[in-house]
C-alpha cells in the first residue's frame, strides 16, 4: 500500500435481508454477514483529527445495512457489487472499496461453515474526446460535459479548452469544435462507452455517414493504463496519436501521460506529429 493510503474495515456485520433464488428466501429472509474494506487516503485525516476528513464507518454501516433490506437480489453476486457502488457513489474520499457478501444460511444440503461472494470496485481515471459539427456546437460540448459532471458514478476532473478544427477523413462537411475531458469513473470500460452513447443520442446523434456530421461525438482516448481490442471498443482510441485535435487538448490536460501501447508521452506524440506536417 502506498503511503498516506489506509483502509476502512468493518467486519462481520449481520444484515436481515431477502436476497435469494429461492421464493421462500426472498420471502423469509436470512442473515447476511458483510465485510467490508474501503482504501482512501488517510493522510489528511490523521493530520487534522477531523472526522470530516475521512469516511465515517458507522454512516457506512447504516447504509449498507438499508440497501441490503431495501433491495431483493436473487444473487450476492449482484448484492455484492451493488453495495461496493453505493459506497463509491456516496463517500467522494473512497477509492477502491471490496465487499464480502456471506450467506451462512443458504440453501446447500450439506454440513457448511458459510459461503460467500467478494466484488472489488475502484474509480478510474479516463480521458475522453468530444466534437460536434452540427447544431450549436458549443452549447452541445457544453451541455455533454454537465451531463459526465452530473451522474452519480462519473465525475469531471478538467476539461480542455475547446478549438475550431478543419474535418478528418476526407468528407466535405462544417468545421468541428473539439475538445477533451478527463473523468474520475466508477464505469467498467463497456458501461462508460454505454453512457456516452446515451448522450450522444439525447443530443440528437444520428450514425449515417463515417466520419461525417455529428451534433456530438464522444469518445474513449484512455483508461487508466488499460489495453483493450474488443469488436465494440479499442482503448486506447486507435487513431489518435494522427490527430491533432485529440493531441492537441490532451496537451493541456496531462502532456506527461503516456500511451500504454506506443509508450510514448502525449507531448512527444505531438512532437511526432507536428513533424510530419
Ligand atoms: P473514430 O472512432 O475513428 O473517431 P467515429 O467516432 O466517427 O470514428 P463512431 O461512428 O462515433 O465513429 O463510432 C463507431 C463505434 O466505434 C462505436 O459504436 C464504438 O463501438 C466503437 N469504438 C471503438 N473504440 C472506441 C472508443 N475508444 N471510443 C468510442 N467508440 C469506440
Ligand atoms: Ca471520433
Ligand atoms: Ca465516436
Amino acid at each position: 500500500m502506498k503511503d498516506g493510503m489506509g483502509i476502512i474495515k468493518i467486519q462481520g456485520l449481520k444484515v436481515y435481508a431477502y436476497h435469494g433464488v429461492l421464493p421462500e428466501e426472498q420471502a423469509q429472509g436470512q442473515t447476511f454477514v458483510l465485510n467490508l474494506e474501503m482504501e482512501q487516503n488517510i493522510e489528511a485525516a490523521a493530520r487534522t483529527d477531523d472526522l470530516e476528513k475521512t469516511t465515517d464507518y458507522g454512516r457506512a454501516a447504516v447504509l449498507v445495512s438499508d440497501w441490503m433490506t431495501e433491495h431483493t437480489s436473487k444473487l450476492i453476486e449482484t448484492v455484492a457489487a451493488g453495495l461496493c457502488r453505493m459506497l463509491l457513489e456516496t463517500f467522494p474520499l473512497l477509492q477502491r472499496v471490496t465487499v464480502e457478501v456471506q450467506k451462512p444460511r443458504a440453501p446447500i444440503p450439506l454440513e457448511f461453515e458459510t459461503v460467500s461472494v467478494t466484488a472489488s470496485m475502484g474509480r478510474h481515471r479516463a480521458y475522453l474526446s468530444i466534437g460536434s459539427n452540427l447544431g450549436d456546437s458549443r452549447a452541445l460540448l457544453e451541455e455533454a460535459v454537465e451531463k459526465l459532471g452530473r451522474a452519480s458514478h462519473t465525475k469531471v476532473v478538467k476539461v480542455s479548452d475547446l478549438i475550431v478544427t478543419k474535418p478528418y477523413g476526407g468528407v466535405e462537411q462544417p468545421d468541428f469544435l473539439n475538445g477533451a475531458v478527463e473523468i474520475s469513473t466508477i464505469l467498467s470500460p463497456t458501461e462508460l462507452l454505454d453512457f456516452l452513447h446515451e448522450i450522444e443520442q439525447e443530443a440528437g446523434r444520428e450514425r449515417l455517414v463515417h466520419w461525417g456530421p455529428r451534433t456530438l461525438d464522444l469518445d474513449i482516448l484512455f483508461y487508466d493504463d488499460l489495453v483493450l481490442r474488443t469488436k465494440d471498443l479499442t482503448i486506447p482510441h486507435a487513431d489518435l496519436h494522427n490527430r491533432s485535435f485529440v493531441l492537441n487538448p490532451m496537451m493541456e490536460l496531462d502532456p506527461g501521460f503516456r500511451h500504454p501501447v506506443l509508450g510514448r508521452t502525449i507531448a512527444e506524440l505531438k512532437g511526432a506529429l507536428d513533424a510530419k506536417h
